[in-house]
C-alpha cells in the first residue's frame, strides 16, 4: 500500500506505475485510481484529472494496445446535471481578481443545456438510463474562507456539503468548485470526484485558478473572455462530460487505459469556437465519441484516433 504520497509521487504513480496501479481496481491506473493517493484515509477517489497541457501528451500518446473505444463498467451515468458553481477563497471578493469568470461561468453554465456540446456525450447509458441532453443551473455561490489547494478531495466535497444546504436529492448534483489557488507543481488543472452530503450522493469538481497558467491555457485568442475565464471553460466543459459519463464508483464508461471521454480528447480542439444553446462562444476541447469513431466521422485526438466531437 501506497499511503501519504507526495503529489510529485502521485503524478509520477499515476503516469508511469503500471505495476503499481491502485489495488482496489487495476483497470483504472490514471485517472480513476481509487487507491489513498492523497492525504488520509476515505478520500473520495479523484476522478477524472484534467492534465496540464505538458503531462497530457505522456498520458495520452501511450501505445495502446486493442481498441481505442471506452466500454461500460456496470455503473450509473448521469441522466441530467443539477450544476451550481461554488467560488471559494477570499481573492472572489476582488472585482479585479472576479472580473469575467463568475459572470463567465454563469453564462458557460447556462448554456450548456441542450447545446451540441451537452449532445457529444448522450451516447452514453448506464444502469440508471441515458445521459440526456439538458441540463440546469442553479447559479453560483460565493465562500470566501480561505481555500483548500485540492490535494485532498475530501477537503473539497467538505465545501460543497457546507455551501450546498440541500443537494439534488435524486443524486444528478454536479457542484464546481473554483478556487483562487495557484496550480503551482500540481500536474493537472482540474478533477471530478464523488461523494455523499447528508446521505445524497453529490458530484463535484474541483480547479485551480488559472490565471497566466500556460500549462491549463487553451490558447483562446478569438472570444473575448480573459485568458482566465477561457481556460477555466475548457476544463469546466471536460469535468463534467466525464461526469455525466463516468459518474462514480463503480464507474461507467471509459476505456482500456482508464481515459474518460474527455481525457481521449484532450487538449485538441475540434473548432476554433463552440456556440452553447444561449450564444455564448468558447474554445472547448472535444469529448470522445465510440459512435464517431466507428463511423471514422470524428477528428482526431492526439493519438490520431478519430473520434471526438467539438461540440460545434
Ligand atoms: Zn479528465
Amino acid at each position: 500500500m501506497l499511503r501519504k504520497l507526495t503529489l510529485a509521487a502521485l503524478i509520477a504513480h499515476a503516469c508511469f506505475s503500471l505495476a503499481n496501479a491502485a489495488e482496489k481496481d487495476t483497470t483504472h491506473p490514471f485517472d480513476r485510481n481509487t487507491e489513498d493517493l492523497t492525504a488520509g484515509r476515505g478520500e473520495p477517489p479523484m476522478l477524472g484529472l484534467h492534465w496540464t497541457r505538458e503531462l497530457a501528451g505522456s498520458h495520452n500518446a501511450r501505445p495502446s494496445s486493442g481498441s481505442p473505444l471506452m466500454t461500460f463498467h456496470g455503473g450509473k451515468i448521469m441522466p441530467t446535471a443539477v450544476t451550481q458553481t461554488i467560488f471559494w477563497g477570499p481573492s472572489w471578493a476582488s472585482t479585479s481578481f472576479a472580473g469575467d469568470k463568475i459572470t463567465g461561468l454563469d453564462s458557460w453554465y447556462g448554456g450548456h443545456s441542450n447545446s451540441n456540446y451537452a449532445h457529444t456525450t448522450d451516447e452514453y447509458t448506464g444502469t440508471n438510463g441515458s445521459v440526456g441532453a439538458a441540463t440546469s443551473y442553479l447559479g453560483h455561490l460565493i465562500d470566501p474562507s480561505t481555500a483548500s489547494d485540492g490535494k485532498s478531495t475530501s477537503a473539497i466535497l467538505a465545501e460543497v456539503c457546507k455551501m450546498v444546504k440541500s443537494p439534488d436529492p435524486s443524486g444528478n448534483g454536479y457542484y464546481a468548485v473554483y478556487t483562487d489557488v495557484k496550480r503551482g507543481g500540481a500536474g493537472y488543472c482540474a478533477y471530478h470526484s464523488a461523494g455523499t452530503c447528508g446521505g445524497y450522493p453529490v458530484q463535484f469538481a474541483f480547479f485551480f485558478n488559472l490565471d497566466g497558467d500556460s500549462g491549463c491555457d487553451p490558447a483562446d485568442t478569438l472570444s473575448k473572455h480573459s485568458q482566465g475565464l477561457a481556460a477555466l471553460a475548457n476544463v469546466t466543459g471536460h469535468e463534467l462530460e466525464e461526469a455525466r459519463s463516468d459518474p462514480a464508483s463503480p464507474g461507467a464508461w471509459y476505456d482500456a487505459s482508464g481515459a474518460e471521454n474527455g481525457d481521449k480528447c484532450a487538449w485538441t480542439f475540434g473548432a476554433p469556437l463552440v456556440t452553447l444553446s444561449n450564444g455564448s462562444q468558447w474554445k472547448l476541447q472535444g469529448e470522445w465519441s465510440n459512435a464517431a469513431y466507428n463511423a471514422g466521422t470524428g477528428y482526431p485526438n492526439s493519438s490520431g484516433q478519430r473520434g471526438c466531437l467539438s461540440g460545434l
